[in-house]
């Protein structure tokens, strides 16, 4: 793939841009829906490289990785140190596990916390505890990234012991494989002979009887050993149609942990550390407006990003400003079901939610009862429409320096009152709502 795309990028760039980011790129992997690159030159050359090409370059890469493979493939850049790129561990390697995905990098919150702490506890002590470990919960939630990050510390801490980090259709379709070309005493010990499975997705078994039956064994003889099983799935065993029943007992012996959509202040908290990864700055405000307009999980939030980093990049930027940001999530956001929200519609939600008679919002009065919820109006009209403290003000029959001290009040408040930012998130999702 590479080889073609950087003959593309040859053609787009002139000689000496080429010679300089690109020619030294070295391709590492291509997992999944993402391709790894690596930048040589130690840190501070290579993070120099690193974000030149984040900033400049990524879009251009991408559109040629796009072009060449037909597919829309993650950009990760990663630097080249002394040690080598891990791909030389052959142990490491055996593991198919990627290495980006660690618990330091793995946010946690209200969420996610039982997932997180479990995983951390097999990691760090397998086949103790939680034997197997069950986790499930919707796409792009961080089911993959954990259970990777368990596979990923244990090996670091215990270097010589065996990983195998795999998928239901990847088993499934390696069995098919083995049984083909009549290599199943290899599958069989590629499988049972590890001190820690992981097998992702495992909810594509159930529609396949012949991976079922060789994965019920595969899992008593692990168990059996004394080996650690981690699994995860979009639901819970019992709601699986087809999965086998002796297998529905097996997954449910240990620990079933849910991860669910993560709320405001964790989406927050994921988006703020994966920025300062990108080496751009971004105004706390553009932060708060993706985290308030993309809520249903962290692979969109990566993907908002994403686009609003390569628009940088068009751009030429890396400043990022509001206007650019909502550019950016233009066309994401359209794609979500929305009324055409205004300063009115989110009075007139603020004013239900709280019992106020309509209109009361936009009074003279000013006891706390009607003032408070006020400013959280006037703190949501400035988060998720963006509107200027003046024409707030128009709306609210208010001027300019009453609204942005109102929202410097309620913003002060949001960060220090959970309960506060369960109330604003559940008014955001009545406003968007039709
Ligand atoms: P799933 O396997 O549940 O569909 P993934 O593990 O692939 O989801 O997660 C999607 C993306 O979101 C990945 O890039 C992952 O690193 C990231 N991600 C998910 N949860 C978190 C988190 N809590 N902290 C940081 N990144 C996360
Ligand atoms: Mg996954």
């Amino acid at each position: 793939i590479w080889g073609n795309v950087t003959k593309q990028l040859r053609d787009e760039m002139s000689t000496v841009a080429f010679d300089t980011w690109i020619k030294p790129i070295k391709p590492v992997e291509v997992a999944g829906d993402s391709i790894t690159l690596c930048v040589p030159g130690g840190l501070q050359k290579g993070s120099l490289n690193k974000s030149m090409i984040m900033t400049k370059y990524r879009s251009l890469i991408e559109s040629s990785i796009k072009n060449v493979t037909g597919k829309s493939l993650d950009l990760d850049v990663c630097f080249e140190t002394n040690s080598g790129v891990q791909a030389d561990d052959p142990i490491k390697q055996e593991s198919a596990l990627n290495p980006k995905y660690t618990f330091d990098n793995f946010i946690v919150g209200n969420n996610n916390n039982l997932a997180q702490a479990a995983s951390l506890a097999v990691a760090e002590t397998p086949a103790h505890k939680y034997n197997p470990l069950f986790i499930y919960g919707g796409s792009g939630l961080g089911k993959t990234h954990l259970i990777q990050a368990i596979g990923n510390f244990y090996l670091t801490n215990n270097p010589g012991k065996r990983v195998l980090y795999t998928t239901s259709e990847k088993f499934t379709y390696e069995l098919v494989n083995a049984i083909r070309e009549k290599t199943n005493q290899d599958f069989r010990n590629k499988h049972r002979t590890v001190d820690l499975l992981l097998m992702d997705d495992v909810q594509f078994l159930a529609t396949k009887e012949l991976a079922q039956e060789e994965f019920f064994h595969t899992f008593n003889a692990l168990y059996e050993a004394g080996k650690q099983i981690v699994l995860t799935s979009d639901r819970l065993p019992s709601e699986t149609p087809h999965l086998a029943d002796r297998l529905k007992t097996r997954f449910q012996m240990g620990l079933l942990a849910d991860i669910q959509p993560p709320d405001y202040e964790t989406r927050l908290a994921i988006l703020k550390s994966k920025i300062e990864d990108e080496y751009f700055t971004f105004d706390e405000e553009i932060v708060e407006y993706v985290a308030n307009n993309i809520t249903s999980n962290v692979r969109d939030l990566e993907g908002a990003l994403k686009r609003i980093l390569a628009y940088a990049g068009i751009e030429r930027t890396n400043t990022i400003s509001m206007e650019l940001a909502q550019k950016a999530l233009k066309e994401i956001l359209s794609t979500l079901p929305q009324r055409n929200i205004t300063i009115s519609v989110i009075i007139d939600e603020v004013e239900k939610y709280y019992r106020l008679p309509k209109g009361s919002l936009i009074t003279k009065k000013r006891s706390n009862d009607i003032a408070y919820p006020r400013h959280i109006a006037m703190y949501i009209s400035r988060v998720i429409l963006d509107e200027s403290y003046a024409s707030i003000g128009d709306a609210f029959k208010r001027d300019h320096s009453t609204v942005m001290n109102a929202v410097k009040k309620i913003k002060k408040m949001v960060t220090e009152d959970t309960e506060l930012q369960e109330i604003i998130n559940e008014l955001v999702t009545n406003i968007k709502k039709d």
